[in-house]
């Protein structure tokens, strides 16, 4: 996917600072924080959102949950909300799967 940022960003295109990564995904901090801790896990495969997943790839939306365990843990995140847009009405600017991970304050519910 020659034109999609987080393929950029997984390429070491476009700098990020990294939070986490192995063979099947890559962990960073936004670059516009919502909360005092707010990286996003991302698949290294170009899947467009969680409309796009299939028995095929969904093996490596599981290990992304498996990160968001392992690295909120690391960073002593106890209380995190994990999020993903899904198509433009549902707030998603960027067409790469990705989970927000957001901790470090207080949520309110329902989100906007
Ligand atoms: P979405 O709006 O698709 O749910 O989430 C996209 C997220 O990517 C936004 O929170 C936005 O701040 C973040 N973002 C956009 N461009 C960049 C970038 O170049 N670097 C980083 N680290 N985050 C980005
Ligand atoms: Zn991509």
């Amino acid at each position: 996917m020659n034109d999609c940022l987080f393929c950029k960003i997984i390429a070491g295109e476009i700098p990020s600072k990294k939070v986490y990564e192995d063979e099947l995904c890559y962990a960073f901090y936004d670059i516009d924080p919502q909360a005092p801790t707010h990286f996003l896990v991302i698949p290294k495969e170009h899947i467009v959102s969680c409309g796009e997943v299939t028995a095929e790839n969904a093996a490596v939306v599981g290990h992304c949950f498996q990160v968001i365990s392992k690295v909120t843990k690391e960073l002593g995140l106890q209380d995190f909300r994990v999020v993903s847009n899904c198509g433009e009405r549902a707030g998603q600017s960027v067409f790469h799967l990705h989970f927000h991970v957001l901790g470090g304050r207080d949520m309110t519910w329902p989100p906007g």
